[in-house]
Parts: C-alpha cells; sequence; structure tokens
C-alpha cells in the first residue's frame, strides 16, 4: 500500500514495525456536541484506511480516544473548556453531557458504517498515565512548572516543528484565533501538560496530583494513551488536517521526550469538508449532523458515497445539490447490482484480474474513487452475474456501502416508481400524452426505462448509470 504521510511529504510505500499488527491510533472526538458531517469525514477515511490494511491482509489494533476533559476552544491552549461549555449550554454534568454525546457519536459511526476501533478509551480513564508521563518529562528537563501549570518546554528540541510545512511564525499566527498570550509560559509555542491553574475556576473534574488539583491538556491524553494501548512504536496516527498543529505536532514533542525515540512512522491527515464559507464547524452556518440529513430524507450512506468519490486529500464541498447528485448516483448503483442475477458459474480468472485491481485503486493512497469506478466497468463487463456478486461483496468489505442490501431506502425507491407508473397509466387513460410522456422520460434520466407489454408497465435500471 502507498499512502501519504505528511511527514516526509510525499506518498510512500506502507512498511509496517511488524508485519503481524499494524499499529494505529485515530484521534477521537471532543463529545461537547454532536458530531456535524465534516468530523464524521475524518472518521469516514480513517475506516476506509483500517479496511484497506485489512484487506491487503494486516491485522490492525486501532485506538481512539473519548476526549471528555482538557479540550480548551482554541487548540492552543486558551478559551473556554469545550466540556464546560456543552454542560453549561445544556444545564447538565460535564459526566452527563460526555456520556450522552459519546453515544451518540457511536449511533453516528454505525448508521455511516464505520468500524468502531478496537480499543476506544475515555481521556478521564487515563489520568495516572498522564502524571506519569508528565513526573519524567519533568525530570528530564523537558518540562517546567509556571503560575500552577506544568508547560513542555518546545525550546528543548531541534525539530518542532517537523510535522508542519510552515515556517515558526505562519503558525502561530495563522492558526491561534483569538490567542490571548499566556505570560507564564518560557516560549510562545509552549503548551500546557497540566492545568492547576485555569481561568475557569469552576472546571468540574480536578484530580489531584504532584502539582495539585488539577486537570490534563489535551495534547498529553493522545499521547499516553496511544502508547499504553498500543507501545513505544506507532505505525499510524490520523486526524484531520487542523489536527497537524498544534495537536499532533504537541503529540510528537511529547511522545518522543518521553520515549527517548521515533515514535510514530505514518501520519495520516484527511481534509476537511467546507461548506460554501471555509472549514465546516458546529459553530457557524448550519450544525449539519446525519441525524438533519436522515430528517430531510438522505440515505446516510450517500454522504458515505459521496466521500469516497473525492480524494481524502481534498477539500470537499459540501451543498444539498452535490448531495443530492450522490444520492441519485448511489441508489442507482445499488439497483443495478440488487438486479443482477446469481447466475452462471464463479469465473476465477475474472475474479482476480478485478480483485487484483480493486486492491490496486485502494493501495494507491485509498483511491476509493477509482475503486468505485471499477465497479461501474465491472457492472458493464461480460462477467457472470455470480462473480460480479462475488466481487462486489468482497469489495464492499472496504467501501462499506451496503451495496448488496435490499433495505428500505431501495424500497421507497421501487415505491416511488410503482407511483410514477400508476400516474403516468392514469395521463394515458386521460390522453394527457404529454405528461405521460414526461413521466416516462423523468424516469429515463434517472436511469429507470419502462417497459410497457399487454400485461401492463414494468421496469428495469438501464446501464446508463
Ligand atoms: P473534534 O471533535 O473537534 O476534536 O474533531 C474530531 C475530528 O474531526 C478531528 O480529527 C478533526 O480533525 C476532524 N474535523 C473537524 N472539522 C472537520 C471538517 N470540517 N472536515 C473534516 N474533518 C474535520
Ligand atoms: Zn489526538
Amino acid at each position: 500500500m502507498r499512502i501519504f504521510n505528511t511527514l516526509t511529504k510525499k506518498v510512500e510505500e506502507f512498511i509496517p514495525n511488524n508485519k503481524k499488527e499494524v499499529k494505529m491510533y485515530t484521534c477521537g472526538p471532543t463529545v461537547y456536541h454532536f458530531a456535524h458531517i465534516g468530523n464524521l469525514r475524518a472518521y469516514i477515511f480513517e475506516d476506509i484506511l483500517e479496511k484497506t490494511l485489512n484487506y491487503l491482509g494486516y491485522n490492525v489494533k486501532r485506538c481512539m480516544n473519548i476526549t471528555d476533559v482538557g479540550h480548551l476552544t482554541s487548540d492552543s491552549d486558551s478559551g473556554e473548556d469545550k466540556m464546560l461549555k456543552g454542560a453549561k449550554r445544556e444545564h447538565k454534568s460535564v459526566m452527563d453531557i460526555a456520556k450522552f454525546y459519546t453515544e451518540k457519536f457511536h449511533d453516528d459511526l454505525n448508521t455511516l458504517n464505520i468500524k468502531w476501533p478496537e480499543v476506544v478509551i475515555n481521556a478521564t480513564d487515563n489520568i495516572s498515565e498522564y502524571i506519569k508521563i508528565i513526573e519524567k518529562l519533568l525530570t528530564d528537563g523537558y518540562a517546567y512548572k509556571s503560575g500552577g501549570n506544568i508547560y513542555f518546554d518546545t525550546s528543548r528540541l531541534n525539530d518542532y516543528y517537523k510535522l508542519t510545512n510552515h515556517k515558526i511564525d505562519d503558525m502561530v499566527v495563522g492558526v491561534r484565533e483569538g490567542v490571548e498570550e499566556d505570560s507564564f509560559k518560557k516560549n510562545q509555542a509552549d503548551f500546557v501538560l497540566w492545568f492547576t491553574k485555569s481561568k475557569f475556576d469552576d472546571q468540574e473534574l480536578k484530580w489531584p496530583s504532584p502539582w495539585g488539583l488539577g486537570y490534563p491538556g489535551w495534547h498529553i491524553e493522545c499521547s499516553s494513551i496511544a502508547i499504553k494501548y498500543l507501545g513505544e512504536y506507532l505505525d499510524i496516527h490520523c486526524g484531520g488536517v487542523d489536527n497537524i498543529f498544534p495537536h499532533h505536532t504537541n503529540e510528537i514533542a511529547q511522545s518522543e521526550a518521553y520515549l527517548g525515540h521515533k515514535w510514530c512512522n505514518y501520519w495520516v491527515h484527511g481534509e476537511h469538508l467546507n461548506d460554501s464559507t471555509g472549514k465546516m464547524s458546529k459553530s457557524k452556518g448550519e450544525f449539519l449532523t446525519i441525524d438533519l440529513l436522515k430528517e430531510k430524507g438522505y440515505n446516510p450512506l450517500s454522504y458515505r458515497f459521496m466521500c469516497l468519490n473525492a480524494s481524502y486529500r481534498k477539500v470537499l464541498v459540501f451543498s444539498y445539490e452535490a448531495l443530492d447528485n450522490a444520492e441519485n448516483a448511489y441508489l442507482k448503483l445499488k439497483n443495478k447490482i440488487l438486479s443482477i442475477e446469481e447466475s452462471g458459474k464463479l469465473e476465477e480468472d475474472i475474479y482476480n484480474e478485478y480483485n487484483n485491481k480493486f486492491k490496486e485503486c485502494i493501495g494507491d493512497d485509498l483511491n476509493t474513487a477509482n475503486a468505485i469506478t471499477l465497479i461501474y466497468d465491472l457492472l458493464k463487463s461480460n462477467a457472470s452475474g455470480i462473480t460480479k456478486l462475488k466481487l462486489i461483496y468482497s469489495f464492499d468489505k472496504v467501501l462499506s456501502l451496503d451495496l448488496l442490501k435490499k433495505d428500505e431506502i431501495s424500497n421507497n425507491l421501487d415505491k416511488d416508481i410503482l407511483e410514477k407508473i400508476e400516474k403516468r397509466n392514469q395521463a394515458k387513460k386521460d390522453k394527457n400524452y404529454q405528461l405521460a410522456d414526461s413521466i416516462r422520460d423523468e424516469l429515463l434520466e434517472k436511469g429507470i426505462k419502462l417497459i410497457d407489454s399487454r400485461e401492463g408497465t414494468t421496469y428495469e435500471v438501464v446501464n446508463k448509470l
């Protein structure tokens, strides 16, 4: 498999530390609100990455954190605590908020056929581990105490910015919106490992530590959880591109300072889902959740299909028009597949040929768009029904689009078509041939061809996909 590595800024051949098991870590959600479909784009791409590795024969151990403490509104340690903000908004406790939105996040992943990682850890269940790492960083001179907080000293590293493309000044100005300079820091880029003093004394969750009652910084969570559950050598670390700086930059700094060696070989980042004004976020524009799309009548998997038709490394701009197009194409593809008869016998040479092509597509930096095009090619080919169905069953282990599942949505599509046929019959009876023809053309445009016979009108899904 070849994959783009943010660390080297190149597409590279993937070579795991241990062929038997790939260790993969993905930053989890901050559970203070619903995930928007932009967040979910990140988890779709990570799901594809995990399933691609499985398809190519690797065993994957994947771990993810759930951030239920310590993530401030700005990723660089300023602003209000996100969890506290959520709790205040809903007049509930932080614990209740965390529980509710973790369950909701789990449901969203299920709805989008995203596999729940093998190991999922709450940040609040790992406090002693953060303390252990911070103590060592202090002993080794990588951290210092100032104004009641413990900071990581970035000046101790020559390569602090190795994950980013930017110059130091760009990064500081570009990413840190609303920064209030923290006068207790020695260097502008230093970040908090442990807070005992914060502007928000009403912080609900605090733990005793050698430095007083307090709570961990956001970045230390991921490093500690990854090291504890996946060991000292990580193969892949993922997230959205907004995580590159400061979050992942800080993760590398503290993990490598603690371990004393290189920590993770491949850093893989997914680009954002944008709306018409820029990066989709929870605080601006329509708050687009998967539930909202369902309420509006969309099949959630049409959104997955839309994401898979774009490269995970390119910005994808959301619009309802784009989603409509994706839904049309997805349902047409599904109906075409569902109309394949289980006929003929398995043609092994064709099976292997297409299966190899599929592996090439997904192994080429997760080129899911080409993998989907391959399905269209397969449908047009002369392969037997059985060969086609077996291949699609296999490809869907990665794509997870329920391509062979006859569900409510396709039944609804049947219902829609039958209603249109009924309307057309009535129009013909009324001698309104213009309306009858326009219904026929409208369906044909969607790939549904009506067949009139003495027994009545039936339909078939035509090749025009
Ligand atoms: P958060 O819950 O804010 O920590 O974000 C969870 C994940 O969603 C992170 O990996 C982010 O990088 C990612 N993310 C946030 N906004 C977007 C977006 N608009 N498009 C794609 N991924 C995003
Ligand atoms: Zn993280």
